[in-house]
């Protein structure tokens, strides 16, 4: 990761298909199970070297709904082994093993504070 969609999520379909890389799934899809949209985060580069900031949170209408995570990298990978899922469950991978892109720019405080992606 990257992103996470929350619980606030209205299933409205405006983010699916603007990731450049396929990484988010619909509820019908949804891994664990919830009945909102998911990001894999394993398949989610940030949008990094496809556009200046993340897509699907551009395009969603829900404030606060996408909000940043933890890098999906090496030394973050504990983050994704956990209960840190939104509610205390586990993420759901295709490829635990993946290293991600990841924004610098973003801070490890505001990606555990799941600080909103976009500001409206
Ligand atoms: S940040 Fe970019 S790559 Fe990640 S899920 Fe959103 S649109 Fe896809
Ligand atoms: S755009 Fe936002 S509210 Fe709509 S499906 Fe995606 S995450 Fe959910």
């Amino acid at each position: 990761m990257a992103v996470i969609i929350g619980d606030t999520c209205i299933n409205c379909a405006a983010c699916i298909d603007e990731c450049p890389v396929e990484a988010i799934v619909d509820e019908d899809d949804n891994p664990t199970g919830e009945e909102y949209y998911y990001v894999y985060p394993d398949k989610c580069v940030e949008c990094v070297d496809h556009f200046d900031s993340p897509a699907c949170a551009e395009a969603c209408p829900t404030e606060g709904c996408i909000t940043w995570d933890m890098p999906f990298t090496a030394d973050h990978k504990d983050h994704f082994s956990g209960d840190n899922y939104i509610d205390g469950q586990a993420y759901v991978m295709d490829d635990a093993d993946a290293v991600m892109p990841t924004r610098d720019d973003i801070s490890i405080e505001d990606r555990q504070n799941r600080e909103n992606v976009v500001d409206d």
